[in-house]
């Protein structure tokens, strides 16, 4: 089966194949003729899988073969919304809507916290046909006066089990109420929570339901290793690994961002190149560490879970679970990095004594026992016991704020992201973490492509 045969526009099939696509996977086999018949679509799909582009190449292709609808007098209306739960998502999927629509008239824009405020107000007085934003924002804009959703044919929900954990239920119910009744929605999640299929009740109008085999249950693409090692000997093995197996590319992830920050910095002192990446960074520092992460610059990116959703790099050699994830549907998330759209991918986890009981129940998601190995020189010493790991204080987005064993998180969050009853915050959560991380100085707010920037680091130093 061939991207021809679904009836795509020809700019979009000479774009997929410059990107060296042969043929869809198989939630595009599913999606993209759904999507083109105008119908809502439900879609059980991780990040890995080519879920972006099964939505993308659908919607450039309708509308560009659908004039506007309603007055054609004054500025083009925005006419397809895509909502995702990081900067770094919305970022990627823009970047995924400009290579598929390179040889088509429309144009894209994202929007997003973290970043000022005013160039996306200025890039919104020009035409915008497909906005990628974060929800947070976006209600920014909205309050200001500065964006008109009224006009919006084609809705997508990105991540939508991320964008509930992080609490933006809320955000997405004031969203949903600005859009007009009549409207094409599509729905993209990796997990079917209860909360997702209430959220998909009161959205979707007979959907299409697709569901494709999961990373956990078929990641055949992707070997999977645990090192069991001592808690303080964790850095050295890695070094050690990274050296003597000569990798490259090295997506390493910790439980926090304190954590993030150290071991990239001790990498760095071990002569492998690192940075830490997380929502503490500004987002210049961000886009600069993906960028030289891509081109091949810098050896290791270490990541909080929160910062590696999205991540969008083809063919990540390495995932390295320095720390376990407290919640096993993260371990998948994470090996999802690597071995993508079929490639050969390698995931390893540093296991220590701690953390038997996370390992376990991971073993118990994905239905499988991991090989284990003992790398010599590294066996973990028997008499050392247990201590208990520290439990994130900060919603369910494991950025664990604050130096380890702190405890302390900012008043008035709960646990798992969730508002809380009563009270009735403004902020979610979520959105509150994007709004903290809106202290940061202005970069570029649109536009971001980071291919090919390789912008050198100077050594020795972190952003
Ligand atoms: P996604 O699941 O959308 O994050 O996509 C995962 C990766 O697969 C991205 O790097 C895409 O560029 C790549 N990809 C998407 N569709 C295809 C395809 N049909 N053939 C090869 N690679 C693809």
């Amino acid at each position: 089966m061939s991207f021809a045969s679904l009836g795509l526009a020809d700019e979009i099939l000479r774009a997929v194949a410059e990107l060296g696509y042969d043929q869809p996977t198989p939630i595009q086999l599913q999606a993209i003729p759904a999507v083109l018949t105008g119908r809502d679509l439900m879609a059980g799909a991780q990040t890995g899988t080519g879920k972006t582009a099964g939505f993308t190449l659908p919607i450039l292709h309708r509308l560009s073969d659908k004039a506007v609808k309603g007055p054609s007098a004054g500025r083009p209306p925005v006419r397809a919304l895509i909502l995702t739960p990081t900067r770094e998502l919305a970022a990627q999927v823009e970047e995924s809507v400009q290579n598929y629509g390179k040889y088509l008239k429309l144009e894209s824009m994202t929007m997003f916290g973290g970043v000022s405020i005013n160039p996306q107000i200025k890039r919104l007085k020009s035409r915008v046909d497909i906005l990628v934003a974060t929800p947070g924002r976006l209600l920014d804009h909205v309050q200001q006066g500065t964006l008109d959703l009224s006009r919006v044919e084609i809705l997508v929900l990105d991540e939508a089990d991320r964008m509930l954990d992080m609490g933006f239920i809320r955000d997405i119910k004031k969203i949903l109420a600005l859009l007009p009744k009549q409207r094409q929605n599509l729905l993209f999640s990796a997990t079917f929570s209860d909360d997702i299929k209430a959220l998909a009740e009161g959205l979707l109008h007979d959907p299409l339901l697709i569901e494709v085999a999961r990373r956990n249950a078929t990641a055949d693409t992707i070997a999977q290793k645990v090192y069991p090692v001592d808690r303080e000997r964790k850095r050295q093995l890695l070094a050690h690994l990274i050296k003597e197996n000569n990798w490259f590319q090295v997506l390493v992830f910790t439980r926090t961002k304190h954590g993030a920050n150290r071991l990239a910095e001790q990498l760095d002192k071990d002569g492998i190149s690192a940075l830490a990446i997380h929502g503490n960074k500004s987002q210049g520092a961000r886009t600069r560490a993906l960028a030289e992460f891509k081109d091949g610059t810098l050896q290791v990116l270490v990541a909080t879970d929160i910062a590696a959703r999205g991540i969008d790099i083809d063919q990540l050699p390495h995932v390295v679970n320095y720390e376990l994830p407290n919640v096993p549907e993260d371990y998948v998330h994470r090996i999802g990095r690597t071995g993508r759209a079929g490639a050969e991918g390698e995931a390893v986890s540093l296991v220590c004594v701690d953390e038997k009981k996370l390992l376990a129940d991971i073993e118990k998601v994905i239905k499988r026992e991991l090989p284990r190995e003992i790398v010599p020189g590294f066996e973990p010493d028997p008499s050392i016991k247990p201590e208990p790991i520290q439990q994130r204080s900060q919603g369910r987005q494991g950025q664990g704020q604050g130096r380890p064993g702190s405890g302390g998180g900012r008043q008035g969050q709960g646990r798992q992201g969730e508002p809380k009853a009563g009270g009735q915050p403004r902020q979610p959560a979520g959105q509150d973490k994007q709004k903290q991380q809106a202290r940061q100085p202005a970069a570029q707010a649109g536009n971001h492509n980071s291919r090919g920037q390789g912008a050198r680091r100077p050594t020795g130093r972190h952003h």
